[in-house]
């Protein structure tokens, strides 16, 4: 493993769901320490995971990525929904159990054509 990618933070990524599927998930885009993936519940059109390598449990802790880090992470949102063939798009963080997270890791949903609700 890159010595970068060392995760910090109170979490368990060994059971983590998407620390799995960063390793061994059907990626529809890869970067240097980012994967999309399609999100099995689509609530749009085109409904893509971005996924950081990087085990931080919500976007609370975004501060956990090196500044570089995090710029490239939002450049891959933006070039993933780019290559998706999205123009106009929503990008959605859910934070915390209240706001509808159900996996603790971070990710962004991009959503893109008709979309039926936030996810
Ligand atoms: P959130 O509710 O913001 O934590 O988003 C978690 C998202 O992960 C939901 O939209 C789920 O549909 C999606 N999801 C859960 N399991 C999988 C999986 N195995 N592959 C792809 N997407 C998943
Ligand atoms: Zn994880």
């Amino acid at each position: 493993m890159r010595l970068r990618s060392r995760r910090r933070g109170s979490s368990l990524p060994d059971d983590c769901l998407f620390c799995r599927l960063y390793k061994e998930g059907d990626h529809v885009r890869e970067g240097d320490g980012f994967v999309a993936i399609k999100d099995i519940n689509p609530r749009a059109d085109v409904h893509l995971l971005v996924i950081p390598e990087r085990h931080a449990p919500s976007f609370r802790e975004v501060g956990e990525f090196e500044p570089d880090e995090a710029k490239r992470m939002l450049e891959f949102v933006a070039d993933t929904a780019r290559e998706a063939g999205l123009e106009d798009y929503r990008v959605v963080v859910n934070v915390g159990e209240g706001a509808g997270q159900t996996i603790f890791h971070l990710h962004w949903h991009i959503l893109g054509g008709h979309t039926a609700g936030l996810p």
